[in-house]
């Protein structure tokens, strides 16, 4: 059992309408720990009816949310992110248990997930209109900026607290009511979530989660119900392409965070330490599941060998093992099934020429624990060339000219993140501007805060979470045409 210092935190039940409720079936589905492959809790298993009711409760609360003095959200999102940081080590907890990640990822991951509430709390206040020239005296344009209103979410497992936390803040802040369907792999933290927020103050329907299985029945009632006015998505683009798809029947408004490919390039003018702090930071995080991890690592020819030295050996220093374990650099994947789509993508690299540099491969740990690899020799006929590789390996390609090196790196149908390490100020503004990507690390592996705009182009979606823009998503605006002047 989690020991914990407010056992409050761990919720089995889903959070609707500022009521604690079972699904109408009686149904539970369990929560394991990826580890040790326990039970970590049992789950009620809502459907499309309680969404449904959810929704209703949203609609019903927006009017009375919209019309709160904007100091008064902002006073209440301000209250959240405070009990969040005051419970972050059980909240830590709770993450590491059902989602496997080392604690102090665990950590670090709900300080940044709380970071966007203290920020749109902020924000919120500034979502300034306009007053704008009109073509004749006798009218003005006034534009001003109102919540869209009852806002619906499904997030992924890879980050179940602060995929959640990064959709809610400007949400909430923007004065639209909010209902998350969690991935069913990790509810436990967005449960814990609502905890807070119901302590934080929050009316009764501005914040509900909606925990099941069934995500396609959540996902259907979510993305047809006519009451829902937006949409916001994170996981793969397979999925993220199905909704808003669905969307498009009631024309909502949708963000879409989706899958990435994500280049790293080290050109010969690199700093090569820094560069190799980078890539393991950047690629073997969360044991390499994020869509902004590093996917394809491009090293220029002149410093090919000398940064495989280095990035190997530092590899060779890093420790698998279980999340609650203080040496642990790297947790167990999220499931079997994860660990078997890495190997395959492993095994065609290898029958197309890789070579191993660091062996890694599964481990004697269980059958979801993979020790990191990284591969040599890497080419573009390589299947983990297109996919996200998700997992702990991490694939070196050899180029020679700045121009080869941005083809490859655009050559993808995804433009989430990308990173390249340069000391030359013009090779980094060409390089920079060259690359079809939402987000650009230069001399940078870790570059998401709350400060700035995080997003993709192309198949890694639309829309941007965090900083001045990412309220934008959740505002509409409204033109007046005062006229009889
Ligand atoms: P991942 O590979 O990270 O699990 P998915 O896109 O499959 O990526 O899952 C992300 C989220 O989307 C999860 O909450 C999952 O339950 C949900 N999901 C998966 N399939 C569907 C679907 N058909 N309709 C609605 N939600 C879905």
């Amino acid at each position: 059992m989690l020991e914990l210092k407010n056992p409050a935190l761990l919720r089995t039940q889903s959070y609707i309408n500022g009521q604690w409720i079972d699904a109408d079936s009686g149904v539970t589905f369990d929560v394991t720990d990826p580890a040790t492959g326990k039970v970590v809790a049992s789950i009620a298993d809502l459907g499309a009816d309680e969404t449904r009711r959810a929704i209703e409760a949203a609609s019903a609360a927006w009017p009375a949310w919209a019309q709160t003095p904007v100091k008064e959200r902002a006073r209440l999102l301000r209250r959240w992110y405070e009990l969040i940081i005051a419970n972050t080590e059980d909240l830590a907890k709770i993450l590491t248990a059902e989602q496997g990640k080392p604690l102090s990822e665990a950590k670090t991951e709900l300080v940044y997930g709380a970071s966007y509430l203290e920020w749109f709390a902020e924000e919120a206040k500034r979502a300034y209109g306009d007053v704008i020239a009109p073509p004749a005296n006798d009218r003005r344009i006034v534009v001003i900026k109102q919540p869209v209103g009852v806002t619906c979410s499904i997030t992924p497992w890879n980050f179940p607290s602060a995929m959640i936390a990064r959709k809610v803040a400007p949400a909430l802040a923007a004065g639209c009511p909010f209902i998350a369907k969690p991935a069913p792999e990790t509810p436990l933290s967005a449960l814990a979530l609502a905890v807070l927020a119901e302590k934080a103050g929050f009316p009764a329907g501005i914040f509900n989660i909606v925990a099941g299985q069934n995500a396609p029945a959540i996902g259907a009632e979510m993305t047809s119900n006519p009451l829902v006015r937006k949409f916001t998505f994170t996981g793969s683009t397979a999925v993220g392409k199905l909704l808003q798809a669905q969307c498009a029947q009631t024309m909502k408004k949708t963000s879409m965070e989706l899958g990435g490919n994500a280049p790293f390039i080290v050109f010969d003018d690199a700093d090569l330490d820094e560069a190799v702090k980078g890539a393991i930071i950047c690629k073997y995080r969360n044991a390499g599941q994020t869509c902004v991890c590093a996917n394809r690592i491009f090293v220029q020819e002149g410093v090919y060998e000398a940064f495989s030295q280095k990035f190997i050996q530092a590899v060779n220093n890093l420790t698998v093992g279980n999340g609650f374990d203080n040496a642990t650099d790297i947790g167990p994947m999220i499931t079997s099934k994860a660990v078997n789509k890495v190997e395959a993508l492993v095994e065609d690299a290898l029958q197309k020429g890789a070579r191993t540099l660091v062996a890694g491969g599964p481990s004697s740990m269980g059958d979801r624990f993979y020790q990191p690899m990284v591969l040599g020799n890497a080419n573009d006929q390589m299947n983990l060339f297109k996919e996200e590789i998700f997992g702990p390996v991490a694939p070196l390609f050899k180029f020679s000219s700045e121009e080869e090196a941005i083809r490859m790196a655009n050559d993808t149908e995804f433009g989430l993140a990308s990173y390249f390490y340069s000391r030359d100020i013009g090779r980094i503004c060409r390089v920079s501007e060259g690359l079809e990507y939402g987000t650009v690390g230069v001399n940078e592996g870790i570059i998401s805060n709350e400060m700035a705009p995080f997003g993709g182009v192309k198949a890694s979606g639309q829309g941007r979470e965090g900083s001045k823009y990412g309220i934008d998503d959740y505002l509409e605006i409204k033109y007046l045409c005062i006229g009889g002047i």
